[in-house]
């Protein structure tokens, strides 16, 4: 008996990335049960699994050939292809696509008080981070010297107990460094999660799969960033109108029943549409101004 190749997909089990990876899934229209304990969850409407495990441990997963496709920060990426090529080890990959969440930045951080001159005043310094390869290499390119500590978690409260000068760690809002009395000094990596994909090539039913998948992923993205937009606008306006509509899309301007003054347009709109554009719209005699998130989209 032939068994029908699956794409195996490894994604975080629980942890920062998982919801959103689990809902880009979902709205690709994956069906899957990843409410239990296993850590390789089928799809039951394609021939996918997806394998729940640590972030840290995608990157390896995908360059050794175990799965097929990743969903991991270029954070965790980066760490682990810049330690396998120390090792010696396999470190080569594709970056298929670039998603729409997981943002955050690698920075330094100093106690409050530091006194910070520029980058030569980290040089000689320890910092406790769970990033030292990515750290070294901006060592590196800076021509300084630093001593790390290597810790998985907690890593903010370093300092304090005199753990190390310093940190690098991520950071998204900040927050957490400033409830430890730390201050940003350098940023030095931006990150957000990838569809990453092994660098040998896949078989071509594996390849039909994906062939599948990556436009609904794009899909999905592209509406994620996009709203369409609805309203009244008076006809003698509509020049005015479409030149306040944000985005490169043309308008769809259709006749309103009954009414010869006013045209209904529609938009959709890939560029952020704020408050000031509707007041304006509104100004000029625009009314029924509405904004909608779209599910999905193709072509
Ligand atoms: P593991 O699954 O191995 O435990 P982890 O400890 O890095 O991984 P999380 O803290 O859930 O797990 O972070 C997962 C990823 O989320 C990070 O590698 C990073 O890409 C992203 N991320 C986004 N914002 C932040 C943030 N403020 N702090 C930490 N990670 C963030």
């Amino acid at each position: 008996m032939t068994t029908e190749p699956r794409l195996r997909i490894a994604m975080q089990k629980s942890g920062r990335l998982s919801d959103d990876t689990q809902a880009l899934l979902k709205k690709c229209g994956l069906k899957l049960n990843v409410s239990d304990r296993r850590l390789l969850a089928h799809v039951t409407n394609l021939p996918i699994d997806i394998m729940r495990v640590r972030s840290s441990d995608i990157p390896g997963l995908v360059m050794d050939g175990v799965c097929d496709l990743g969903i991991v920060g270029d954070n965790t990426l980066e760490e682990t292809a810049l330690e396998r090529e120390l090792m010696g080890q396999k470190h080569q990959y594709i970056r298929t696509s670039g998603l729409n969440f997981g943002g955050c930045r690698l920075s330094i951080a100093m106690p409050e008080g530091f006194n910070y001159q520029g980058i030569q005043s980290l040089d000689g310094l320890r910092f406790a981070t769970t990033y030292p390869q990515l750290l070294n290499r901006f060592a590196k390119a800076n021509g300084i010297n630093i001593d790390f500590c290597l810790l998985k978690g907690s890593v903010e409260v370093a300092p304090r107990v005199g753990l190390a000068d310093g940190i690098c760690d991520l950071v998204s809002t900040g927050a957490t460094l400033e409830a430890n009395g730390l201050v940003e000094v350098e940023e030095i990596f931006k990150s957000k999660a990838s569809l990453i994909q092994t660098a040998t090539s896949l078989s071509p039913e594996k390849q039909n799969i994906l062939d599948t998948l990556l436009p609904r992923i794009q899909g999905v993205m592209k509406a994620k960033e996009s709203k369409y937009i609805m309203l009244h606008a008076p006809k003698d306006k509509i020049a005015e109108v479409s030149a306040l509509m944000p985005g490169k899309e043309t308008p769809t301007i259709l006749p309103l029943a009954g009414r010869d003054d006013l045209v209904a347009v529609h938009v959709v709109a890939t560029e952020t549409f704020f408050w000031e554009t509707m007041e304006k719209l509104n100004s000029l005699g625009c009314n029924s101004i509405l904004v909608m998130p779209i599910e999905k989209m193709m072509g």
